[in-house]
């Protein structure tokens, strides 16, 4: 069912009867050509791409809860593309393009809205790293530029500028960041991918994996065995228990991150914004409500909640920043799995065992990465060999020394 103005009218003139279910349910079949293991954005995108762009055929989405429950429904819903190194800026731009054209590709609206992006600056050795991050994302063809303290205030008044402790100096902006709805991304792949034919099978999980010779077989599942001749998984915050069960031990850490919605107020931060001397990051979503994060808790857990100590952590850093804040009553919370890598870039590639293919790593940052990651991952399952933009994020780079740190923090998942 196609979705446009015409369809709303006529079904608001005959009493909204006429709407079809947006996916079927169907049950799961003996075997598959190809299986992705996680009902996420990536696993979604994945077999969407997987479908569309390379013609694969008789694919299934295994997903332990129902689509959307994981990380890609909990969010803060930033897009963007400003990274520094070559690793990471082509694949987080080919993201951004593809964000661009989703919404009339997959005929569903994500709410992709390109209200721009600052990373606000309050050093002048901070102002040089942003200059230099700016350059590097227009010379691989994304665009940035730099704000002085007087073009931020004239986009923010009310920042702290006069009397903070860390005094905002400048921003570096990407006007075509934003925020896209989260769930409604889930659902625009989830959708597309089953009219493509693709089962899309929840409250199945995958328990073991049947492996001989060294290559994938299926899956053992909590709806019964399911054959596959390749297996793609991509399921973010369990990555380290799932690749267990092929014996593979992950250069991954799961820890818990949080995020904070407040009443609805009425609209003052247009685009999104980042504090540069602590961990706060903000935006106003259409309803009014202000959507911040900060930082992860700190210690590895599967737990989908938060602790206490950075709930005051990331007021903090929203109240030395907006101390308007402090005003706004906080409506929710809630917590995600984070599949933190040991460098904070992902990892996009084969495994040891034939057949098996792991999208992980993802750490703070995969949402936006969502439409290249899929695409990838479909390119390197059907294909066998690595798309260009993503072919720094193997697995194997941690041994060999090549690391993707983008913020120079070193072999330590909670710090990326
Ligand atoms: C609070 C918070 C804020 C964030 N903010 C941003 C942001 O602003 N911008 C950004 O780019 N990124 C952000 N992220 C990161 C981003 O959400 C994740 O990196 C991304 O969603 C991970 O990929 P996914 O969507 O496929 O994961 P998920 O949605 O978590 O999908 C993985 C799925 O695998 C399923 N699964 C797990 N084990 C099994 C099994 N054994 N069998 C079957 N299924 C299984 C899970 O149930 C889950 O549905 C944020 C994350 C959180 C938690």
């Amino acid at each position: 069912m196609r979705y446009s103005i015409w369809n709303v009218l006529a079904q608001g003139l005959t009493g909204h009867r006429g709407w079809k279910p947006v996916w079927r349910d169907p049950a799961p079949q003996a075997d598959y050509d190809i299986v992705i293991v996680g009902g996420g954005g990536h696993g979604l995108a994945t077999a969407y791409y997987l479908a569309r762009e390379f013609g694969a055929r008789r694919i299934a989405v295994l997903e332990k809860g129902w689509l959307g429950g994981g990380n890609v429904g909990r969010n803060t819903t930033i897009i963007r593309s400003n990274y520094l190194l070559p690793g990471n800026e082509p694949f987080y731009e080919f993201s951004m393009k593809l964000w661009e054209g989703l919404e009339q590709e997959l005929n569903y609206n994500a709410m992709v809205s390109q209200r721009g992006i600052i990373n606000l600056f309050h050093t002048d050795a901070q102002r040089d790293a942003f200059v230099r991050r700016g350059n590097a994302m227009i010379l691989h063809g994304a665009d940035a530029e730099l704000l002085d303290r007087e073009g931020v205030r004239r986009l923010y008044p009310f920042l702290d500028f006069d009397n903070a402790r860390f005094p905002i100096k400048g921003a570096l902006m990407q006007r075509r960041g934003g925020t896209a709805r989260h769930d409604a991304v889930a659902w625009g792949y989830a959708r597309a991918a089953d009219a493509l034919g693709v089962d899309l099978i929840q409250n199945c999980e995958v328990t073991g994996m049947r492996i001989e010779a060294g290559r994938i077989r299926g899956l053992e599942t909590t709806r019964g065995r399911i054959g596959a001749r390749k297996v793609g998984v991509a399921v973010a915050g369990w990555s380290s228990r799932v690749m267990a069960m092929a014996g593979l031990r992950l250069p991954i850490e799961s820890h818990v991150l949080q995020a904070f919605v407040t009443e609805g107020l009425k609209p003052f931060i247009d685009g999104v914004m980042t504090f540069g001397a602590g961990h706060f990051y903000v935006s106003q979503s259409d309803k009014g409500g202000l959507v911040f994060g900060g930082d992860i808790d700190g210690y590895n857990s599967y737990a989908q909640r938060g602790n206490l100590p950075v709930i005051e952590d990331v007021a903090e850093g929203g109240m030395a920043l907006i101390p308007a804040l402090g005003r706004a009553r906080l409506l929710r919370s809630w917590g995600g799995v984070m599949d933190m890598s040991m460098d904070g870039s992902p990892i996009i590639d084969r495994t040891p065992v034939e057949g098996l293919y792991l999208n992980a790593g993802w750490c703070y940052g995969g949402f936006k990465a969502t439409p290249a990651s899929g695409f990838c991952f479909a390119h390197l399952i059907a294909r066998d060999a690595p798309h260009p933009t993503a072919a720094a994020y193997r697995l194997d780079r941690f041994r060999r020394g090549l690391m993707i740190d983008e913020k120079g923090q070193g072999a330590t998942p909670n710090l990326h």
